[in-house]
């Protein structure tokens, strides 16, 4: 993980310096750019292609979808392409959210957004549903989950559309005054939901409502699913209903219709989308629900 992030700084800082030899030859030389016959960045035909496209009205572009990121160090904020990719799959613009306290950073992103993505990553702090933590709790960012829980307060009061992943699930269902089971395997469940395996592959099954959102959206009733969780959701917050469960009844989704604009999934779908049609389908919903809200806003 390390090398891949210096290797990607070093390239920045290649692009970077490459950059400053153009500009340096624009200005000193003849005055236009090299091309790609001249050198390795043809910037010519990158300003050609930039400058051609045109903006669609508000109306009719691709809809803002924001995604939270992991604050992973006080010099890294961090998010899985993986992510990035699905939402631009699925037909919207991706927004990296990075971890902020400031309450007017938060409101200028809710006002801006359309869609809003809650993604994976650390554990919940107890503290937030009144619990002691369990000897198995894991890593914890306490300073996420308040600027978490601050995006989903605003969020809900205005109904933007929402699909929480993973912790994504977990946050929600806190948020709004549920509980966590703070570790599956401890509590004596029989299926493995933390995978040792890629996250694109699917290893178990889960069992979807006949009548909810998610079996009208993926059309399925039953789907394969990847799972990286220790964690699930205990007791269930008013306004939300378990939509999907896993064989051996751990809740793997969550709606919140009519009354929340909300389906949250235990499982990542943003690592199956690719190849599992209903995963696409669901980020496809949260994108079509961000342009309802977009369009109802006018
Ligand atoms: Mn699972």
């Amino acid at each position: 993980m390390k090398m891949k992030r210096l290797t990607l700084a070093g390239l920045f800082l290649m692009a970077g310096l490459a950059a400053q030899n153009l500009s340096a030859q624009t200005s000193c030389c003849s005055g236009k750019l090299r091309t790609a016959s001249e050198g390795i960045y043809d910037l010519t035909a990158l300003y050609q292609k930039i400058d051609s496209v045109v903006v669609a009205d508000k109306n009719q572009a691709a809809p803002l979808i924001g995604i939270t990121s992991q604050y992973e160090s006080p010099i890294s904020t961090g998010i899985g392409n993986a992510y990035i990719e699905a939402v631009k799959k699925a037909g919207g613009i991706p927004v990296i959210i990075p971890k902020t306290d400031d309450p007017t950073i938060t409101a200028r992103y809710i006002d801006k957004l359309d869609g809003l993505l809650l993604a994976g990553g650390e554990d919940i702090h107890p503290f937030f549903y009144g619990a002691d933590p369990d000897p198995k709790l894991g890593e914890v960012c306490i300073d996420r989950d308040f600027a978490e829980l601050a995006l989903i307060h605003l969020a809900l009061r205005k109904g933007l559309p929402i699909m929480g992943i993973c912790r994504g699930m977990q946050l929600m269902n806190v948020a709004l005054g549920g509980t966590l089971l703070q570790d599956i395997p401890s509590a004596g469940y029989t299926v493995q939901h933390n995978q040792n395996m890629n996250k694109s592959i699917p290893v178990h099954e889960i069992h979807i409502e006949a009548g909810s959102r998610m079996a009208e959206v993926t059309g399925a009733s039953t789907m394969q699913v990847n799972s990286t969780h220790h964690q699930c959701v205990k007791d269930v917050a008013p306004g939300l209903k378990v939509v999907a469960y896993s064989n051996d009844k751990v809740p793997e989704a969550l709606e919140g219709f009519p009354k929340y604009n909300v389906i949250t999934v235990q499982f990542h779908p943003e690592g199956l989308c690719t190849h599992n049609p209903s995963a696409l389908k669901l980020l496809q919903d949260l994108v079509r629900r961000a342009v309802e809200y977009r369009d109802d806003k006018k």
